[in-house]
């Protein structure tokens, strides 16, 4: 163990198990660790680093506003919130003209947009939640009561709201669970921490009819899987399906922290003067590095860059047949192996020089940032084979 990571036992609460790593810097798709390896991230902290690391137009924007105005609290409004909230509406597109229009709550995290969007729910009148099996929203009493792992939730206990579990991708299941005491459905298009599980075609649109015909609100979960990890600016896009709720966080900062709880149609106007409020969100700082996050993937098209290489690593990954299958879509991709042996391969490509993850014992990810290079894909793609060799899939 090095130094940091020795150190790390001694002051840090041991939430997260010890750090597999201690880096030290980074810059565009790589890191670096204590000791002066040089890694690919494959990772970009969890779906965060869109742009990458040191993305020179995400630290000039984080740089320029710092040095002009860096905290104001709510009780003042700046030009990057309101330049934010509108850029984030016009990119829902469609939807919002659709339903008259839309608003936004800055938040810092992903759990914070749910626990937003979670009371936002309640001001409906109803109290019912309908959620999906596998689904993650997050770590605060309200997300981890919407988050179905028993291990996370079941310690914590009681938590709040009446909400019923129901199996992903079961249109059936889904219409079954509704009543007219349902305030929301809140399913994630493509769910993440499940090891990436893609919503079947017709599915989410089955939530629209179910939630229409019973007066709910249709809520999406896009802290993973939206702000251009696709190939579209939110997955749920391609469904042609206008929710009520959208909530945003994960890629949104390009790693200053942020999220954002966007209410379109009848959602806009639920949360009134008191009934909710937080002082960083919505901070000036990470609004104008969300905004870089955005500008540069238009600017950049990083949308068609992300879906050409993302369907180029899939089918590389799914050639090897120690991997039964390869799902995902853009750059948020996720396989199985033939036996329970994730663990081993994440190890075996850290120590090949490749940052990978683990979501379950036999399921591996990968979220790379959107700037992910085609030389760094295909030296990790030529590396692959020797990974699983090593890892003894
Ligand atoms: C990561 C994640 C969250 C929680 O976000 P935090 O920033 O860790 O609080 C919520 N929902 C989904 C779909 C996520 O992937």
């Amino acid at each position: 163990m090095n130094d940091l990571t020795s150190r790390y036992t001694e002051a840090l609460m041991n939430t997260f198990g010890p750090p597999k790593l201690a880096l030290v810097r980074g810059k565009g798709t790589h890191v670096w660790d204590a000791d002066g390896k040089e890694y690919v991230d494959l990772l970009a902290g969890i779906a965060v680093n869109s742009l990458g690391h040191g993305h020179p137009a995400l630290v000039g924007a984080i740089t320029e506003q710092l040095q002009t105005l860096g905290h104001v609290s709510n009780f003042f409004t700046t030009g990057p919130q309101v330049e934010l909230a509108e850029t984030l509406l016009r990119l829902l597109g469609g939807g919002v003209t659709a339903q008259g229009g839309g608003k936004v709550f800055f938040t810092n995290s992903g759990a914070e947009a749910n626990e937003g969007a979670f009371k936002l729910t309640r001001r409906t009148g109803r109290t019912h939640v309908v959620v999906a099996e596998g689904g993650f929203h997050g770590r605060t009493m309200g997300a981890l009561a919407l988050t179905s792992k028993a291990a996370y939730r079941e310690p914590f206990e009681p938590l709040p709201g009446e909400v019923t579990f129901v199996p992903y991708g079961d249109a059936d299941a889904l219409a079954a669970a509704v009543t007219g005491d349902t305030a929301a459905i809140c399913l994630e298009p493509i769910q993440g921490e499940a090891g990436v599980v893609v919503a079947p075609d017709g599915y989410l649109a089955a939530a629209r009819r179910v939630a229409d015909e019973h007066g709910a609100l249709l809520w999406f979960d896009e802290v993973q899987s939206g702000i251009g990890r696709t190939g579209d600016w939110f997955a749920h896009l391609r469904h042609e399906v206008v929710p009520d709720v959208v909530t945003l966080a994960k890629g949104l900062g390009g790693g200053f922290p942020i999220g954002a709880v966007v209410g379109l149609g009848r959602a806009a106007d639920l949360l009134q003067p008191g009934n909710h409020g937080t002082t960083f969100g919505g901070n000036p700082v990470a609004c104008a590095a969300a905004l870089a996050v955005l500008r540069t993937i238009e600017a950049d098209g990083l949308l068609e860059h992300v879906r050409v290489l993302g369907e180029k690593i899939r089918d590389g990954l799914a050639a090897d047949p120690r991997v039964t299958e390869v799902r995902g879509e853009g750059l948020l991709i996720g396989l199985d192996l033939v036996s329970e042996s994730a663990a081993a391969v994440v190890q075996a490509a850290q120590e090949a020089g490749f940052i990978i993850n683990m979501t379950t014992p036999q399921r591996i990810r990968l979220a790379p940032p959107l700037v992910l290079t085609d030389d760094d894909a295909a030296s990790f793609l030529q590396a692959w084979p020797g990974i699983l060799d090593a890892a003894e899939v």
